[in-house]
C-alpha cells in the first residue's frame, strides 16, 4: 500500500485524508496545531492515523505522496527536508483532480473569487447542469469527490493552492484581477505572487481557456510575459475588444454573437467590478453553451454572497451594506465607487501594509464620514482626516453603528468596507460582518 502524508489537518487536509482513505492508499495525517475536533472526530471515524502540535519526520518522510495543505508555508523545515528526500508534494487540488472526470472550472484572483464562482455555479445550476461548487468555498476538491463527481466542478481556487500543482488542468480558468495581496508569503515580491496566480493556466492546452480582465493591467502584462497555449478569452467593463466580451453601449456583448445579451442595467448586483464577476460567469457559461436564457436569468436574479456589498436594511431612509470581506484596499475601492449617494464610511483593523493612497480621490468624492473600527486607527485617521470633515474611532462595533446612525441623513449609505483584516476585533470577517447586521437590525 503506498503511503500519503498529509500535512495540515483544516477543511482541505482532512478532505484529502478521507479521499486517499476511500482511494486505497495508507493515510497519515500530522498537523503541527491542535486539531478542530470536528476534523478529529472524522479521521477517527474513518480509521485514518493522525498527529497533533508536532511533525514526525521519520514517519513523514516514508511518504511515497505527501499533500500539503495551502495554509502551510514552503519555507517550514518539514517541507524542505521532504522535498531535499525527493518526496512528490501536491496540493490539495492537485490531489483531488487526478481522482474526477469532471470538467474543472477554476476561478483565482485576488478579488472577486467567490462571488464569480458562486455566480457560475449559479447559472449552471439555473441551466440544471450537473454541477459542484468546491475549492476554499464550502468543501474541498477532495471531500466533493468523496460525495459524488458530477460533469461539472467549480472550484474556488487561491494562490496558495496554486503553489504546488503538477497536472492540474482546469478546461476554463478565470483570474479575475491582480492586486496585492498576501504578499508576506511571497518574500513581499509582487512578481512572485502573479506568477503563482498564473499559475492556474500552467498545466492548460490550447483546447482550454483563460478568462481574465483585460483592463487590469497586471494581468494583462503577465500573460503577454508567459503568453500560455490556451484560447485566450479576454472582458472589458470599459470598452469594446476585437474578442471575448465586453460593454459596448452599456450592454453585456459576446463578440462572437450578433445581439447583446443584455443591459448592465438589468443586472441585480450593483457595482463596477460586479459587472466584471457577471462577465466571467457569463463567458464561462457561454464556452460551456449554456443557453443565453439562462445565464440571463441568472444574471438578473443572483443576489450575491453573504459579506459582499450585502445590502443589510434601509432604515429612516439610509441604505447600510455590509461588505466586510472587503479585506484590502483594492476590494473597498470597488466598494466605494459603486456609492451613488454621500456614504459614511467604517473602515480599519488589521492593517496588512496597506497603501491607501489609491483611495484618495474617491474618498473625497463619496465619503461624508469616516469611523474607524480598529485596535490602532492612527494610519487611517492620518491618512484621510484631511479629506473629510468627521471623523471619528472606536472599538466596538455596536458603537461603530450607532455613530454611523447619527451622522447619516437619508439618502446616504452607511457602509462597511475595512480594507483590512479582521482579526484585530474579531474572530474573522464573517464574524465582523455578523456583528454589524445585528447591530444595524437593533437601531
Ligand atoms: P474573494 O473570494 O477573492 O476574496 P469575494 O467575492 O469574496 O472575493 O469578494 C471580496 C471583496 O472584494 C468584497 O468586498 C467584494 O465586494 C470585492 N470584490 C468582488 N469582486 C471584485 C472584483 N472583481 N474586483 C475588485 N473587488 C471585488
Amino acid at each position: 500500500m503506498k503511503k500519503l502524508v498529509i500535512l495540515g489537518a483544516g477543511e482541505s487536509g482532512v478532505g484529502a485524508a478521507l479521499l486517499g482513505r476511500q482511494k486505497g492508499w495508507d493515510v497519515f495525517v500530522s498537523d503541527k496545531g491542535p486539531i478542530d475536533s470536528i476534523y478529529r472526530s472524522e479521521l477517527l471515524d474513518a480509521g485514518i492515523r493522525y498527529e497533533s502540535e508536532t511533525h514526525s519526520m521519520a514517519e513523514i518522510l516514508q511518504a511515497d505522496l505527501i499533500v500539503k495543505s495551502p495554509g502551510i508555508p514552503n519555507h517550514i523545515s518539514v517541507v524542505t527536508e521532504a522535498r531535499q528526500a525527493g518526496i512528490e508534494i501536491a496540493s490539495e487540488i492537485e490531489f483531488g483532480s487526478r481522482y474526477t472526470d469532471a470538467l474543472l472550472i477554476a476561478v483565482t484572483g485576488s478579488n472577486g473569487k467567490t462571488t464569480t464562482a458562486t455566480w457560475i455555479y449559479d447559472i449552471l445550476k439555473t441551466a440544471d447542469f450537473d454541477s459542484a461548487l468546491a475549492g476554499n468555498i464550502g468543501f474541498s476538491l477532495s471531500r466533493q469527490l468523496t460525495i459524488s463527481d458530477p460533469k461539472y466542478i467549480v472550484l474556488e481556487v487561491s494562490s496558495f493552492q496554486l503553489d504546488d500543482i503538477q497536472s492540474f488542468h482546469p478546461h476554463i480558468a478565470v483570474i479575475t484581477n491582480i492586486t496585492p495581496d498576501h504578499l508576506d508569503r511571497y518574500n513581499y515580491d509582487f512578481s512572485q505572487y502573479v506568477a503563482a496566480k498564473l499559475n492556474i493556466t500552467s498545466q492548460q492546452t490550447p483546447h482550454d481557456f483563460l478568462i481574465f480582465d483585460a483592463d487590469d493591467v497586471a494581468t494583462v502584462e503577465a500573460l503577454k510575459a508567459a503568453s500560455p497555449m490556451v484560447g485566450q478569452f479576454p472582458l472589458s467593463s470599459t470598452r469594446i475588444l476585437d474578442q471575448g466580451i465586453y460593454n459596448q453601449d452599456n450592454q453585456i456583448v459576446f463578440h462572437s454573437k450578433k445581439k447583446p445579451l443584455m443591459p448592465i442595467s438589468e443586472l441585480k448586483l450593483e457595482g463596477q467590478h460586479n459587472v466584471k464577476n457577471a462577465m466571467a460567469a457569463a463567458a464561462v457559461a457561454n464556452l460551456l453553451r449554456v443557453r443565453k436564457q439562462f445565464i440571463r436569468e441568472s444574471l438578473q436574479n443572483f443576489h450575491g454572497v453573504e459579506h459582499r456589498m450585502e445590502q443589510v436594511l434601509k432604515i429612516n431612509r439610509v441604505q447600510y451594506i455590509n461588505d466586510s470581506k472587503a479585506t484590502n484596499v483594492n476590494a473597498t475601492y470597488y466598494a466605494l465607487q459603486s456609492m451613488k449617494s454621500p456614504t459614511v464610511w467604517i473602515v480599519g483593523g488589521l492593517d496588512k501594509g496597506n497603501d491607501y493612497t489609491e483611495l484618495f480621490p474617491i474618498v473625497f468624492e463619496k465619503v461624508k464620514a469616516i469611523i474607524c473600527l480598529g485596535v490602532d486607527n492612527k494610519k487611517i485617521i492620518e491618512s484621510f482626516g484631511p479629506m473629510v470633515s468627521i471623523i471619528s474611532d472606536t472599538q466596538s462595533m455596536t458603537e461603530a453603528v450607532s455613530m454611523a446612525y447619527q451622522l447619516a441623513a437619508p439618502g446616504d449609505n452607511v457602509l462597511l468596507s475595512p480594507a483590512c483584516a479582521s482579526f484585530d476585533l474579531f474572530n474573522d470577517y464573517e464574524d465582523r460582518g455578523r456583528q454589524f447586521k445585528n447591530a444595524v437590525r437593533q437601531l
